[in-house]
């Protein structure tokens, strides 16, 4: 993945849980989340969201049509004016029947995101946007634009929540700390960037009209645990318009942080997404502390997953490593991971420390420069190739472990 495709983990020390809010006619949900401070592997069931389009492959569509008593080709007319037009008002599909929309409407288009507040920085050209849900459950997902250089197109790329919060309880992590409220459904992943591509196409956002080329799996949650959706969403995503969205496999980044049968499942999957193993410690002592799920599956089989997903797609795996002050930042450690990943071959992988996005009163902040810089070096030496990743969206909380979907802006 690019240098500067997604932003870094942060601290948490002033995250919110999500607040139940009550959709009109229903009894406000107990959506505290479940299991701060504990691994939690198994979302919480909860009230299931609305169907909606986007759930739905190419081959159950017409039926889902037919259901509502139209022909089974409105079903490609509704895909292509969704996923290809970008629109979202049935009022201007001028080519389904006018008596129809309505009906298409409620029925399978149903509202799965409110904005309640938009957040935006570089200028314009990051967006971050807290969405409701249905039950009051607040994910956020992040928009961040990268102007092209020399002639070179630029890239717009989406930060998508597949999880209100997280279970996965990653001590620096203000997602993390908020625990899991529940799984999204596969639409409530893939309208995040359906609405982030309605944004860019109707020129809503600083830099002028464009498109999504890269989506990242790096918001709120651990994707790979909420995996049947997530993967659903990867294939909306990838699917050649009028099917799905048509971005290119090769610019979306699924993220985990090494839950090693999912891995390789989704290696099985054979859809060429880039992987990114959230490692942040190359020995098991430091990990176990960092990332609590490396308990159940440790550094060398997360290593060893992710050098086998290698294999079976020919895509090169990013490792993501935050460096924390004093805690994973020193050389030797950087040393050590060199050598765990040449040790499985070379040309496989490609390491990107990220500076710690600091929050205000938290233990943990970022590396010194120098530091860094000879954490990278080490690396290098080593032969690995290896990109610092920039922080992009931290003055919004929008960098990855900062997406904590308080309800008011934590910093007071
Ligand atoms: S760093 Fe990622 S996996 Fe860990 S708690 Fe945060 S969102 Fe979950």
């Amino acid at each position: 993945m690019p240098a500067a495709d997604a932003p870094a983990v942060t601290t948490a020390t002033s995250s919110t849980a999500p607040a139940a809010t009550a959709p009109e006619g229903r009894e406000p949900l107990p959506l505290a989340p479940a299991g701060p401070g504990q691994l939690v592997m198994t979302a919480p069931r909860r009230g299931k969201p609305p169907r909606h389009f986007s759930d739905l492959e190419p081959g159950e569509r017409a039926e889902a049509l037919a259901a509502l008593g139209e022909k089974p080709f409105r079903a490609r007319q509704l895909a292509t004016q969704w996923f290809e037009r970008l629109e979202d008002d049935t009022e201007r599909m001028t080519d389904l029947p006018a008596a129809s929309r309505q009906r298409i409407a409620d029925a399978l288009l149903p509202t799965l995101l409110t904005p309640l507040r938009t957040l935006s920085a570089d200028r314009g050209t990051t967006v971050k946007t807290l969405w409701k849900l249905h039950d009051g459950a607040l994910v956020e997902s992040v928009l961040m634009r990268y102007p092209g250089r020399d002639g070179a197109a630029g890239r717009n790329t989406v930060c998508i929540s597949s999880q209100a919060g997280c279970g996965m309880n990653c001590p620096f992590c203000a997602t993390g700390q908020a625990g899991l409220t529940r799984n999204l459904s596969t639409a409530e992943i893939v309208e995040q960037v359906a609405g982030a591509a309605r944004a860019l196409a109707r020129d809503e956002v600083a830099g002028g009209p464009g498109r999504v080329t890269n989506v990242v799996f790096m918001g709120m949650g651990e994707a790979l645990a909420n995996y049947k959706a997530a993967v659903a969403a990867v294939r909306r995503l990838t699917q050649p318009a009028p099917d799905g969205l048509g971005i290119s496999a090769r610019g979306v980044t699924m993220s985990t942080v090494g839950l090693v049968p999912a891995m390789d499942k989704f290696a099985a999957e054979g859809i060429p997404v880039t992987l990114a193993l959230s490692l942040h410690a190359p020995d098991d002592e430091l990990r176990d502390e960092l990332v609590p799920v490396n308990k159940r599956w440790n550094v060398a089989q997360a290593l060893d997953s992710a050098k086998r997903y290698f294999d079976a797609t020919g895509r090169r795996v990013s490792i993501e490593y935050a460096l924390i002050r004093d805690v994973n930042d020193q050389a030797w450690r950087a040393d050590r991971l060199g050598k765990l990943l040449n040790a499985r071959g070379r040309g496989w992988v490609h390491v990107n420390p990220i500076p710690l996005n600091p929050t205000p009163g938290s233990k943990w902040t970022a590396s010194d420069p120098a530091v860094e810089r000879a954490f990278v070096a080490a690396l290098e030496a080593r032969g690995i190739p290896t990109t610092v990743r920039d922080t992009r969206g931290s003055e919004i909380d929008g960098a990855c472990g900062q997406l904590a979907a308080a309800p008011e802006e934590p910093r007071g």
